[in-house]
């Protein structure tokens, strides 16, 4: 076992399964467009030698520009299967890198996604600092004090100021920093980082290609690198980040209050291998998950799940859907069979696809902390739990307040009934969030991502043949509603039911045009909470 492995272990005498379990750091990279996820991404692929795989990031990342239309969706969909879980095997630690849809294809799965995460790499863009995508995945992840490891990218290029960048963390997320590394020359002259924790610097030229690592030198011989260098001034700033830092503490970490924080150039692999040995080090293994009945540890023997993703196959002749699994308990190898809890029925789990890069020998078998992919026919919804055959559903896959609100306009009237089931079906599969006026108004759509959208109508046309358009609504925002009292909710809604829809669950939404509605509401309905985020049943 490697040195990082051998930190993890607790004890010696730990089971099987326990030990694959210390093993896993399962996480996804949160960031806003082209801060450097695909470009870190493909690094740190290359680290546990899955250089395929960064071949097909690449070619993802190349595509993403072009608008979608039917085919490109299939196909953009057809990439995203393969690069929806990344596992890549480094110093004996098993990393699943749970791909978040980033530019259009930005939808609820980026945010469901990180629900199945235990941390998160958090990539911000040196030059421009805290992003409006990076704080609203960032507060996704805070839902669950997911922690979060910083990688400020692009320190080859000019930067805002470093302690700059450190404070808006601090202000904007409410998020200590510690720096365990601190760059040397900015810009230009951008030399390598100083390591805050052992000290010494390593320096970007001369690291190898594949490992990044470091060629280690003092600081007194900075001054014959670099000519520009104000090596005593670099001195004075390493000693102030040294004695001004705030100490890494695990613990602070671990609950989500306390970032450490890598400098680094994912282009020019400058600072990855740093990234991923604190990731190893101070990631926590796979996490005890909540249930209705109870919390499930991670090292319980029986096999326990949860859907996350659903992928459709766009291909119209495959009515065949792949669904993501988190693993959290136990262990699943192919042919056993499984408790769809929410129908009470067994289903076979035949042909999982397991997403192991190297490890041949042991993929026919997956352990909590792993994703899965669980092919079907739409038996398996978002939110769904699977066990060994225990009575109990995950809690904590959330919904989320859609961000673009249409109402959806079928071309052909005597179809409405077929409609209705169809995006029932899609609702359940996460492709979209459906509102049904209660004044029986046709039915509106909520998504987080314009591309959501181009999905559901390509696929009412391929699979139900429903040609629909989409009409803007008097509609913005949707809200859930709920009281401890009632009375004092069925009051709201009887006071508004041109404003009110059902959800899929059949649970109440409040529709406003706008925030200013939506606060005027608010301010009036006494004991009615408004919120942005539901907890999948
Ligand atoms: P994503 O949208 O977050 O996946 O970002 P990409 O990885 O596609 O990167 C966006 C652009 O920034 C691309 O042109 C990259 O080549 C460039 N880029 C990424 N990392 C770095 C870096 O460390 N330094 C520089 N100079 N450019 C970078």
């Amino acid at each position: 076992m490697s040195d990082i492995a051998a930190t993890t272990a607790e004890s010696p005498a730990r089971s099987p399964l326990a030990a694959e379990v210390s093993r896993r750091r399962t996480f996804a990279i949160i960031s806003h467009p082209d801060a450097g996820k695909t470009t870190l991404t493909e690094k740190l692929l290359l680290f546990g030698g899955a250089i395929n795989l960064a071949g097909q990031v690449k070619a993802k990342g190349e595509r993403r520009n072009t608008r979608s239309d039917w085919m490109k969706i299939e196909r953009e969909r057809g990439i995203s299967v393969v690069t929806s879980v990344m596992t890549f095997e480094f110093e004996g630690l098993v990393f699943n890198l749970l791909d978040t849809p980033g530019h259009e294809d930005f939808s609820e799965d980026t945010y469901r996604t990180l629900t199945a995460v235990d941390s998160a790499v958090m990539v911000i863009d040196a030059a421009k600092g805290i992003e409006a995508r990076t704080r609203k995945l960032f507060e996704v992840c805070r839902l669950r004090d997911i922690p979060i490891i910083t990688f400020i990218n692009k320190m080859d290029r000019e930067s805002r100021d470093v302690f700059e960048l450190l404070d808006e963390i601090e202000k904007t997320l409410a998020l200590d920093t510690t720096p365990m590394t601190w760059p040397v020359g900015r810009g230009r002259d951008f030399l390598g980082t100083y390591d805050v924790v052992n000290g010494g610097v390593r320096l970007l030229e001369g690291g190898g290609a594949k490992t990044g690592a470091a060629q280690q030198i003092e600081i007194e011989e900075l001054a014959k690198l670099s000519a520009n260098l104000d090596v005593s001034a670099v001195k004075d700033e390493l000693e102030l980040v040294t004695e001004a830092s705030k100490p890494f503490e695990l613990e602070a970490f671990r609950e989500g209050h306390l970032t450490p924080v890598y400098f680094g150039s994912a282009l020019r692999n400058f600072g990855v291998g740093d990234l991923l040995e604190g990731l190893g080090k101070f990631a926590p293994e796979p996490r005890a998950q909540d249930s209705d009945q109870r919390k499930v540890e991670a090292t319980d023997p029986r096999m326990s799940a949860f859907v996350f993703k659903i992928q459709a196959n766009m291909d119209p002749n495959h009515r065949d859907r792949i669904a993501f699994a988190r693993l959290c308990s136990g262990k699943l190898s192919r042919g056993m069979k499984a408790k769809l809890v929410r129908t009470g029925k067994s289903m076979p789990l035949s042909s999982p696809q397991f997403f192991f890069a190297q490890d041949r020998s042991v993929a026919d078998e997956a352990f909590a902390g792993d994703v899965v992919g669980i092919p079907n026919h739409g038996t398996l919804r978002i939110g769904d739990t699977l066990t060994e055959g225990e009575d109990f559903n995950f809690v904590g896959v959330p919904s989320f307040a859609p961000e673009i609100v249409r109402r959806v306009r079928l071309t052909d009237a005597m179809k409405a009934k077929k409609l209705k089931e169809a995006l029932q079906q899609m609702s359940e599969e996460g492709v979209v969030q459906v509102f049904r006026p209660r004044d029986g108004a046709p039915a509106l759509v909520g998504v987080v991502g314009a591309l959501q959208l181009d999905v559901l109508k390509a696929r009412l046309e391929a699979e139900y043949s429903l040609p629909v358009e989409f009409e803007v609504s008097e509609f913005q925002l949707a809200r859930w509603v709920s009281s401890d009292d009632r009375k004092k909710l069925d009051t709201f809604i009887a006071a508004n039911t041109s404003s009110i829809a059902d959800d899929v669950d059949g649970d109440p939404v409040y529709l406003a045009r706008n925030e200013f509605y939506l606060g005027y509401t608010k301010e009036r309905a006494e004991g009615i909470e408004f919120t942005n985020v539901k907890d999948v049943k």
